[in-house]
């Protein structure tokens, strides 16, 4: 069987949680502050705050750049659910602009005509690990006077060209980056998350809001040799990540740069092998982007069916995925809870099919992810790609 992924993980990640476990403080402490240090410096950001998952993260960062209730943040249907969640947890409504079908990503001409008078923020997320065009995002925000909170949770390690140079993204580029260490992801913790920004105050916003309002953190109280009485200025949660996790993530970190050039090799051994396959659409990376391939999604040639391949290939033991979801298409999220660039007077729009959203759409129907893994050998690889080759090539003749 080869698996759609497999984090990397060994022993120097077991015998770091052992380490943690062995000292006796296991919460949020030691190990968590060096990791945020060891972050930041890999990703080039001022601030680095850790949190339990990207989800927190994204929550955290959207209620620091002043989203309310009855706000609107501009972002994209096509995403995991928890990218549109974060901003309903707010109280505030997603105005779901379509991607551009090449990069998956946000379209950037759309954005403006998704702006009104209510929006504070733009979302924006750098899809699988490719990073969508902040250039031009950031432009408009500026224009607006809108945050951008980037969710970044498949891009750790992802770089973009940026005034002439080249940028790990979180440094980050908008004012809030967002990361996740799902196995999933590119590296993991387990389950965890980390906000970069620029912003002193944010940063001491987010460290506030993770532990519950706490105004003075127990780090703080277990080294002072004088009592201290904290205080809960605002209603917090605890998004805390664990010492252990923490501790496995600075090893994850360490493993980074060969897990990034890896998938990136493995990207590209792709291309190459499914160059020829007719009607088959692979994933472009735009002269400025260097992605992380957390995912490699191709477009299924326009006759054949998604799960009709998908189960050919897991027949021949070969996992594969369908592309990445739309949020609006899922019970939770009925037609009065958000609005599309196009539908915000036009209400029309309600039917099955949203024509606002149809590369979106499009995208979840018509991709699937293919198996990659740093791990992944290159006779793995063939056997995928002769897989999926073999079940278009039947479709055909089928007709
Ligand atoms: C995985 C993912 C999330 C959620 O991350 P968690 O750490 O699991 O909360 C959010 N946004 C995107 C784009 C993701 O891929």
């Amino acid at each position: 069987m080869i698996p759609i992924t497999k984090p990397m993980l060994g022993e120097n990640e077991a015998e770091a949680a052992r380490r943690v476990i062995a000292s006796g403080w296991t919460s949020q402490g030691p190990e968590v502050a060096a990791f945020e240090k060891e972050f930041a410096a890999y990703v080039g950001a001022p601030y680095a705050c850790a949190v339990s998952s990207c989800t927190t993260a994204l929550h955290l960062a959207l209620l620091a750049a002043g989203v309310r209730p009855g706000d609107e943040v501009i972002t994209v249907s096509h995403s995991y659910i928890a990218t549109a969640n974060s901003i309903r947890y707010c109280g505030a409504r997603p105005v779901f602009v379509d991607i551009d079908p090449a990069t998956f990503n946000i379209d950037p001409v759309l954005i403006e005509s998704a702006v009104t008078g209510r929006t504070r923020a733009i979302l924006c997320v750098h899809q699988i690990g490719m990073p969508c065009d902040l250039a031009a995002v950031c432009e408009i925000a500026r224009r607006y006077g809108l945050a951008v909170v980037e969710d970044a949770a498949c891009a750790i390690g992802s770089e973009i060209l940026w005034q002439g140079h080249w940028e790990k993204i979180g440094r980050p580029q908008g004012d809030i980056a967002c990361f996740s260490f799902h196995p999933r992801k590119v590296i993991s913790t387990g389950d965890g998350g980390m906000l970069t920004t620029a912003n002193p105050e944010w940063d001491a916003k987010f460290r506030l809001l993770r532990q519950h309002g706490m105004s003075v953190p127990d780090t703080v109280r277990h080294g002072a040799s004088r009592v201290i009485f904290e205080s809960y200025p605002i209603v917090g949660f605890n998004f805390r990540m664990t010492d252990i996790q923490a501790a496995v993530g600075r090893e994850q970190l360490k493993r980074l740069p060969d897990i990034v050039r890896k998938r990136r090799e493995l990207a590209a051994r792709y291309r190459t092998l499914l160059a020829k396959v007719p009607g088959l659409g692979l994933p472009t990376e735009p002269d400025w982007a260097r992605s992380t391939w957390q995912s490699f999604s191709v477009r299924l040639p326009e006759d054949s069916d998604q799960r009709w391949v998908m189960q050919a290939m897991l027949d021949e033991g070969i996992a594969t995925r369908r592309g990445v979801m739309c949020a609006h298409r899922e019970p939770a999220y009925p037609p009065d809870t958000w609005s599309c660039a196009g539908r915000i007077r036009n209400r029309s729009c309600t039917e099955e099919v949203c024509r606002c959203l149809r590369h979106s759409e499009e995208a979840q129907d018509r991709t699937v992810i293919l198996p990659l893994f740093p791990e992944m050998t290159f006779e793995q690889q063939d056997r995928v790609a002769e897989s999926l080759q073999d079940a278009l090539r039947v479709v055909t003749l089928n007709e």
